[in-house]
């Protein structure tokens, strides 16, 4: 079969892009090994809400427009407003087909799947960036007794035993399971490293309308100093709860949880956590001040001072003096430890030499380094909020340009590809 484009990957960014190529005439199809929206509806914990406000779900031709502009989606929420995009848009979507492999083949695609090959002129990829939950290599060490889950495996806090649990990471994903299973009865135990602490409101609106009006979520790829760096920062420590709570370390405390430092490693059954806790708290206490400071700093200078409550500040982040540098995990206090360590995407199907050392695609701006591949949904693609869903449409609207600057060097017409069938 022969198309112009194929997009892997039927969500909220593999969509965004058939909406451009479809504006464009540009012929093609996307390719969803489950359906439309699969990873909101597989990938994702029960109580699970968008961090992101719901007025800031927009895509190319598309925007909530439900009666809770403020509030947070839940999961079958997000799959249905993804699935009623999908509609609108009439996107060529075949679902149930997985990409098995892509090569690079005389000037084009050739697109491998369980339900046949594709050949193309132009490959965009967009089968996630957070498929793969990233667990240490010394995971191994933990004694058997002890039942590990990664945010793909947690569904809801019931799952676990009664005994305590240790979670490990302190981003989004690791102070919302924390708190869940805390408030659950079980006593929580989270390891924390490097994060990103953010409040949920700030002079009476929600971070993210702050940070979307001060320009902070729309800082481009090609201004921060450290592109690399930048791409692997944490997610900020929120969650989207009907009432608008902070998520942030003192709000567990708040609720019992104890805070100990990184997990370095594991020796003979007993977890060793980093002395740096302290250190990390200060850092990101110090991080929260500077983007409130750049916040209060756009407000002046747009005027906002009379509307909005004065700047204020939080508190620091209280830890203990010398919180525990070890824990027995073979004594029984900790019956789960639950890795919110991250992700990482799966391209273990791509056949083109474009992974970098450590399994990430080369790109410029998800320009990727292969003639007519592009990447989108990755984080900071293209500017700060690539990763969310609102970052995908702008990405798409720019690199669909791309795309067809492209298809017109090589000479290809818009709908060149039509003819499916051979
Ligand atoms: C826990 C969590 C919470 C998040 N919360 C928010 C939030 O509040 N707000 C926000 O804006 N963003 C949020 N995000 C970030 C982002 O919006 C989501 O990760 C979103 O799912 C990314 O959309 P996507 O279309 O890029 O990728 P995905 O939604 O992952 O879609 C990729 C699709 O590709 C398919 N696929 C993968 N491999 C293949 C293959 N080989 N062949 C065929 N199909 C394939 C998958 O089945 C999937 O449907 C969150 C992410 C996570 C992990």
């Amino acid at each position: 079969m022969r198309t112009t484009t194929v997009v892997i990957g039927a969500g909220h960014s593999g969509l965004a892009m058939s909406r451009c190529l479809s504006e464009r005439s540009i012929d093609h199809v996307v390719l969803e090994r489950s359906e439309v929206a699969n990873s909101w509806r597989t990938e994702r914990w029960d109580s699970l809400r968008l961090l992101t406000p719901n007025w800031q779900c927009r895509l190319p031709g598309y925007t909530y427009e439900g009666d809770d502009p403020d509030g947070f989606m839940t999961m079958p929420e997000v799959a249905e407003f993804i699935t009623d995009y999908a509609k609108l848009i009439a996107a060529p979507v075949r679902a149930g087909t997985t990409v098995n492999s892509v090569r690079r083949d005389d000037g084009e695609y050739r697109v491998t799947t369980d339900q046949g090959e594709w050949r193309c002129e132009t490959v965009v990829l967009a089968s996630g960036a957070f498929g793969v939950p990233r667990v240490p290599p010394f995971a191994h060490s933990v004694p058997l007794a002890v039942t590990m889950l990664t945010p793909l495996q947690y569904r809801n806090a019931e799952q676990l035993g009664e005994g305590g649990a240790l979670v490990v990471g302190a981003s989004a994903t690791g102070v919302q399971i924390a708190a869940e299973i805390q408030r659950s009865g079980r006593q929580v135990t989270m390891a924390v490293g490097e994060h990103v602490r953010g409040p949920r409101m700030y002079r009476g609106r929600d971070i993210h309308w702050w940070m979307e009006a001060a320009g902070v979520l729309d800082e481009r790829y090609d201004e921060v100093d450290d592109i690399v760096r930048a791409r692997r920062v944490p997610s900020m420590q929120l969650a989207g709860s009907p009432e608008r709570a902070t998520f942030d370390l003192n709000a567990l405390t708040g609720m019992g949880v104890k805070l100990v430092g990184r997990l370095a490693g594991i020796n003979d059954g007993r977890a060793q956590f980093s002395g740096s806790l302290r250190n990390k708290c200060d850092l990101a206490d110090l991080k929260l001040g500077r983007l409130l400071d750049t916040i209060d700093e756009w407000a002046t200078a747009n005027g906002l001072d009379d509307a909005v409550p004065p700047p204020h500040r939080f508190d620091s982040t209280a830890v203990d003096a010398a919180p525990p540098l070890g824990l027995d995990l073979g004594s029984g206090e900790i019956e789960t430890i639950i890795w919110a360590t991250g992700f990482r995407p799966d391209y273990s199907w791509l056949d083109v030499p474009v992974l970098d050392a450590k399994g990430m695609i080369r790109h410029d701006g998800g320009v990727v380094d292969s003639p007519g591949m592009y990447l989108i949904g990755s984080p900071f693609l293209r500017r700060r909020k690539s990763s969310f869903i609102d970052g995908a449409r702008v990405d798409a609207l720019e690199l669909i340009s791309e795309l067809s600057a492209y298809l017109d060097r090589r000479g290809s017409p818009p709908g060149a590809g039509v003819n499916t069938g051979s």
